[in-house]
């Protein structure tokens, strides 16, 4: 039996038609396979591998911490420096208020954690939401998810939960005292890489303020430099009250974080206490390829290359096809005309070695999140491919 076979018996699936590259290794920008081809991973495994893959830096902090400990103990009992180094350098880059991190394994538990925080802290249980956002598969991050296609099969999920349009001033009353949270993407990845307004976030955060809700950010897919700015929240000047975050914060390693201040996080020391534990929350392997991970990115240049990639991926991808490009620094997306033109360069620059993608909601847009290593040589090369194959395909 082939290792594809072996695969669609034993793995479960989540589709009928998975990709199914059987990878041989990875490394920087490309991934291997095993009969030999290269990939250039131009979605940098859905926006995870932002100092590409196995940076040698994040590399080294995993094998040194290998050799010191793995699982000790559950979540918040005994110190373990890499969590606290980590969080020590992440809150140094953060607003004063958001000053203490819990860890956990994923986005979607980010997420989760921030919801049972903000009804916590505010004895409330309406939540607001946003058409076309995603926040993860388990049953409280999906019952904040504006798509009814992900949400109707597992109904009921959590009630009092209101979606609102993004980027619209319609309903935003609903914003009131009986509200425990706001939560949102910044730019909505997987709604087709749709950046807030800034004027209706800013807005959106004087209603909060305004009523005592709880604004949270799911950045789990903006944040560590992918918008050109170290947090997506940064390019509107509009702080939330929770940030959660995941995907790039490891360095190809599992694990997500949701960030408030230490008078906020109070709410999980009572009735009862450890209301909120996890078991393998803030892995000591995984905090330390954090730690080497944002250190890495603080000293190079990296934000900067993401806003380089946005100019050059705007200044290249024009021409009969494509309606544009949105989005901010390497979190861009590529608006095509049709489903059809979509699907066919996915797939034809699939057979030139380069890997691109949809998101999850929308059907005529391809994903572009490279690495942010990614020199200004093969960044062209790729836009050049990209380009050439909507023009053939048009
Ligand atoms: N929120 C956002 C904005 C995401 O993009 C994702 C993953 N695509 C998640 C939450 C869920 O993260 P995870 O798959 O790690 O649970």
């Amino acid at each position: 039996m082939s290792s594809l076979d072996q695969f669609k018996k034993h793995i479960a699936q989540t589709s009928d038609f998975p990709i199914g590259l059987e990878i041989s290794h990875a490394e920087g920008p490309y991934i291997h396979t095993t009969d030999g081809k290269k990939f250039v991973d131009f979605i940098s495994g859905i926006a995870v591998s932002s100092l590409g893959h196995r940076h040698h830096k994040v590399i080294e902090a995993i094998k040194a911490q290998l050799d010191k400990h793995l699982h000790v103990m559950v979540y918040g009992e005994f110190v373990q420096q890499p969590q606290v180094d980590f969080a020590e350098l992440l809150t140094s880059i953060l607003p004063d208020a958001l000053d203490q991190v819990y860890f956990v394994n994923s986005g979607t538990e980010a997420n989760e954690g921030a919801l049972k925080l903000a009804k916590k802290h505010t004895g409330r249980s309406k939540l607001i939401g946003f058409k076309n956002s995603y926040h993860g598969d388990t049953h409280g991050s999906l019952s904040v998810t504006g798509r009814d296609v992900y949400r109707d099969p597992y109904l009921p999920l959590l009630p009092d939960v209101h979606f609102l349009e993004f980027n619209s001033a319609k309903s935003l009353d609903l914003i009131d005292k009986d509200t425990a949270a706001v939560i949102m993407e910044p730019i909505q990845g997987e709604g087709g890489i749709i950046p807030a307004n800034e004027e209706w976030l800013k807005e959106i955060r004087r209603r909060c303020s305004e009523n005592g809700v709880l604004l949270i950010f799911d950045e789990i897919q903006s944040g560590f430099g992918r918008t050109g700015k170290m947090f997506a929240f940064e390019h509107y000047g509009v702080v939330p009250d929770i940030l959660c975050l995941a995907k790039a914060m490891a360095g190809g390693m599992p694990m997500g974080a949701f960030v408030s201040s230490t008078q906020i996080f109070q709410a999980f020391k009572y009735d009862p206490p450890l209301n909120h534990v996890t078991t393998f929350g803030g892995h000591p392997v995984s905090a330390a390829a954090a730690y080497a991970n944002l250190r890495e990115l603080l000293s190079g240049d990296y934000l900067e290359k993401a806003t380089f990639i946005e100019q050059k991926a705007k200044g290249i991808l024009k021409g009969k096809g494509i309606v544009e490009v949105r989005g901010k620094g390497a979190m861009l997306g590529l608006q095509l005309e049709s489903k059809m033109l979509t699907q066919a360069v996915v797939e034809d620059c699939f057979t030139k070695g380069l890997l691109l993608g949809w998101t999850l909601h929308s059907d005529t847009l391809v994903r572009l999140a490279p690495p942010l290593i990614i020199t200004e040589e093969l960044l062209d090369e790729i836009l050049e491919t990209i380009r050439a194959s909507v023009a053939k395909n048009i």
